[in-house]
């Protein structure tokens, strides 16, 4: 489905066609992705929202057109609560600091899943070390499926968040968030999602979730790096402090003090990376073409029937097998170390990623170094899955 409109899926490597299954780390780009990138900087290229003449006032309308975007994308109630910044990491770290900064102090307590992105996970850490806050860890299960009860117990009248991710992007968990936002809710508890692997795959409504905040990366899907969203409730927004100071975020500067500007751009200080959002723009033009749902259903059959024929392969192990999952991997063979099984994958043509995935505590969780994940976009085809299990069975007899 769709693998003729991405060019680097024509590359061969080591005289093999590439097979990349390492869509949780990053997408590749359609070609109307690039060439957005490419007549952006051949004919648009201008700093936005501060110039009169021609290319700065197109740029800027530009810009904000894909902010009107987003904004419909993941159905905001309005641009103000759409920020960009460089992506997943940088959105969580604008929340954490500059919510932090503002409603957590000594004693509270923040919740975070013990199967968060590092992105997820020490941000937080960070802002209750500077504030002498607590971070509490709602546990889950050997299939990777979060313990709601346990959660339950964690809230106390000192808990100021909550912090979840949709879709874990080493067990492939699509967590309940509606619950979880419901329950934290009931407890007046704002919740942040990390959308960094669900954007592309789950038609995300943030007024229907009723989310606090909502952070994703353009580049996985499909855009390019450089770019992400933190989508946040005006209401927390407008209390919230900036998190850089600089141009743009301003009113008004005087040696005395500064006044700050406006939603969404009291936190966006600086330059941002335009072009960069004028591919997200058409990233997500890109995705509505073919249907978001239609996109998750497609990786889902191709996950089902991958996981169907690795069974047969000797000494499979999945790490992470909740009901309800995305088209994610994860996988060990017999003692193998997962780094080995890459390399060898590698040399057949088949992009996987190996090691930890920034989540360590997974890790520790299972007692195991890291695991091999493959991992599914739009562009993958079954002759994909077939070409990974081919080469899983010619490697599978190395590694014993
Ligand atoms: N959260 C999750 C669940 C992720 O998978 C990732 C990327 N692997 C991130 C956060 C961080 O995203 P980025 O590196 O694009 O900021």
């Amino acid at each position: 489905m769709q693998e003729s409109l991405f060019p680097i899926l024509r590359t061969t490597v080591y005289d093999r066609p590439l097979i990349y299954l390492d869509n949780a780390a990053t997408t590749q780009k359609p070609q109307s992705v690039i060439d957005v990138l490419n007549s952006y900087y051949t004919s648009l290229n201008s700093n936005i929202h501060r110039g009169t003449h021609y290319l700065a006032t197109a740029a800027t309308e530009r810009f904000e057109e894909v902010r009107r975007k987003v904004c419909a994308f993941i159905n905001a109630a309005d641009r103000g609560e759409v920020v960009f910044t460089r992506g997943t990491t940088e959105s969580i770290n604008l929340v954490a600091s500059s919510f932090g900064e503002r409603f957590i102090g000594e004693g509270d307590e923040v919740i975070v899943s013990a199967m968060e992105h590092h992105s997820d996970m020490v941000p937080w850490q960070m802002v209750c070390g500077r504030k002498g806050a607590k971070v509490k860890y709602i546990p889950f299960s050997d299939e990777g499926v979060l313990d709601l009860d346990a959660y339950k117990k964690l809230f106390t009248e000192r808990t100021r968040i909550v912090a979840v991710n949709h879709v874990s992007n080493t067990l492939g968990t699509v967590n309940p968030v509606e619950e979880i936002i419901k329950i934290a809710h009931s407890h007046d508890v704002p919740v942040l999602i990390d959308g960094a692997q669900s954007v592309a795959h789950i038609a995300v409504d943030v007024q229907a979730l009723d989310c606090d905040f909502y952070c994703f990366s353009g580049h996985k899907m499909y855009a390019p790096m450089g770019v992400g969203v933190m989508y946040g409730k005006r209401r927390w927004l407008e209390e919230m402090p900036p998190y850089q100071g600089g141009g743009e975020m301003i009113k008004d500067v005087t040696l005395e003090g500064t006044t700050y500007n406006e939603l969404p751009f009291k936190f966006e200080a600086g330059t941002p990376s335009v072009g960069d959002v004028l591919g997200l723009g058409a990233a997500i033009d890109f995705m509505l073409s073919v249907g978001v749902e239609t996109i998750g259903r497609h990786e889902m059959e191709l996950h089902d029937y991958a996981v169907e024929r690795m069974r047969d392969i000797e000494g499979m192990r999945f790490i992470g097998t909740a009901p309800h999952k995305a088209a994610v991997i994860s996988f060990l063979i017999g003692d193998a170390h997962p780094y080995d099984v890459g390399t060898l994958l590698d040399k057949l043509g088949v992009a996987v990623r190996t090691g930890h995935h920034c989540t360590q505590p997974i890790m520790d969780r299972y007692g195991i170094p890291g695991t091999v994940r493959a991992s599914f976009a739009v562009y993958n085809t079954r002759a994909d899955v077939d070409a990974f299990i081919n080469a899983l069975n010619r490697i599978a007899p190395m590694l014993s």
